[in-house]
């Protein structure tokens, strides 16, 4: 038995968080969820504070967790729970996983991309101020020789563990010279260690236009936190949109587990949800405490799915409900040969 920490968050999150525990316990593995459902807005009518000290303490405990999307006030109001949740816990990689589903249809084809973006630093440090005399704002990118060192490390190890072909850092050292510029001299030190990965650069502009130009051409990429968070929904878009991409939160002590999406206000409530990206973070999870052949289960199921297209939910092409593409799931894993 696992004990995890659950945040199902707000919108959609409760939905594809229900979705993501039943498929888990369809695949046999027990987890005790140590659940806490007033996060963002709903903890501050209760607590007055988005994040409250016990979520951070039961997943810190339990090093552990399986979490929503939550709401962030867009130009006013809290900091990103999201954000803070990451600063806080160290959690210094956030992985994407962008490959294509058989059955989705897109421009693309045999488009499968890793995503390391930094997670705790770069535009997202939070240090912003605001000259009420002046009238000037000010954001300030932090990036640290520390920071960047740590993900680009677990990126470069992680392109060998899983044998992947190729690693790209993307930057933007000709404007950015010193922040941007501090990563790429970083990666390129790094890269030195590794003589066995091929390895390229692009600046991020040109890195947009390439990737919609030819995904193909494109294996691991790693990057910094404002043009990871960019990227990585573009990518998104090249498999099918984020109703599908699974993602990780990683750091050296604790990891937490949640989707690439938002918390998607637009359908929260309309059962229109697609519980895949976060029933894929779940198989991520499962992967990482060891539990192999259940996280190869869903995957598998998922694969099924989408091989067979009959139950998808509309954003993928379908008219499908959360629950109903969520049952399916389990059928198919309940068929599973793995
Ligand atoms: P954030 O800033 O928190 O990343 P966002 O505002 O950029 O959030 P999302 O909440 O992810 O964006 O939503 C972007 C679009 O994608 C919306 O139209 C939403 O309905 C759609 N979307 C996101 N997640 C899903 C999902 N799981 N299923 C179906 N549609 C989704």
């Amino acid at each position: 038995m696992y004990e995890v920490t659950l945040v199902p968050g707000d919108g959609i999150g409760p939905e594809v968080t229900d979705s993501a525990c039943k498929v888990i316990a369809a695949t046999g593995v027990k987890i005790q969820w140590d659940r806490f459902d007033f996060v963002g807005y709903s903890a501050i009518e209760k607590f007055g504070h988005p994040l409250p000290d016990e979520i951070l303490d039961s997943i810190r405990s339990n090093r552990l967790s399986l979490k929503g999307p939550v709401t962030t006030p867009v130009a006013e109001g809290f900091r990103s729970v999201n954000v803070t949740l990451r600063q806080k816990l160290d959690l210094y990689v956030n992985l994407r996983i962008c490959k294509q589903l058989q059955g989705i249809r897109t421009p693309f084809s045999d488009v499968d991309l890793v995503i390391f973006r930094e997670n705790t630093e770069g535009l997202y440090s939070g240090i912003e101020s605001y000259d009420e005399r002046l009238e000037i704002a000010e954001s300030i990118a932090r990036i640290s020789r520390k920071g960047s060192q740590r993900v680009l490390r677990y990126a470069f190890e992680w392109v060998v563990a899983n044998q992947r072909r190729l690693l790209t850092v993307v930057h933007k050292a000709n404007v950015l010279k010193l922040s941007t510029g501090l990563f790429l001299r970083e990666a390129l030190s790094i890269a030195d260690e590794f003589p066995n990965i091929m390895f390229n650069q692009f600046i991020v502009d040109n890195m947009a236009m390439q990737l919609v130009l030819r995904p193909q051409a494109f294996d691991c990429i790693v990057t910094t936190n404002l043009f990871g968070d960019i990227l990585s929904d573009l990518c998104a878009g090249l498999v099918g949109g984020l109703g599908i991409v699974p993602g990780a939160n990683i750091g050296d002590e604790v990891a937490v587990f949640e989707a690439v999406h938002g918390s998607a206000p637009d359908i929260a409530g309309s059962g229109k949800a697609n519980p895949t990206a976060l029933i894929r973070s779940a198989s991520l999870l499962l992967h990482h405490i060891g539990e192999i052949k259940a996280a190869q289960k869903i995957e598998w199921a998922v694969c099924r799915l989408y091989e067979e297209g009959q139950c998808l939910t509309a954003d993928v092409g379908g008219t499908a409900s959360t629950d109903g593409v969520t049952n399916e799931i389990i059928q198919l894993i309940h068929q599973s040969p793995i």
